[in-house]
């Protein structure tokens, strides 16, 4: 499991976009990356298609691995490490290890 979520809020913490926050707006599992708003912006060519006739060059955000990011708590406001508990029942929740809110 990852520790970051999507719509968590998260710091940069390394890269050109260090310092960083934003939301997560979606998560790779499998090459543990995220698409962070507002960071990490790549000129990308995009082809013609029928939504976007003007096709060309497009800026927007490149995944970043979730390495290089670090949650921000609702709690306590601070970039944080994210603990996982397991309750009773099996489930998982993730707390922050400074202030122990559960995110
Ligand atoms: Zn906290």
């Amino acid at each position: 499991m990852l520790h970051i979520k999507k719509n968590d809020t998260v710091k940069v913490l390394s890269g050109k976009d260090r310092g960083k926050t934003g939301k997560v707006l979606k998560i790779y599992p499998d090459v543990d990356k995220a698409i962070v708003q507002g960071v990490n912006f790549a000129k990308k060519h995009a082809r013609r298609t029928r939504q976007d006739q003007q096709g060309g060059i497009i800026t927007r955000e490149a995944p970043i691995h979730v390495s290089n990011l670090s949650v921000v708590c609702k709690g306590c406001s601070r970039s944080t490490r994210v603990g996982v508990d397991i309750l009773n029942d099996g489930s998982k929740v993730r707390y922050c290890k400074k202030c122990k809110e559960v995110l």
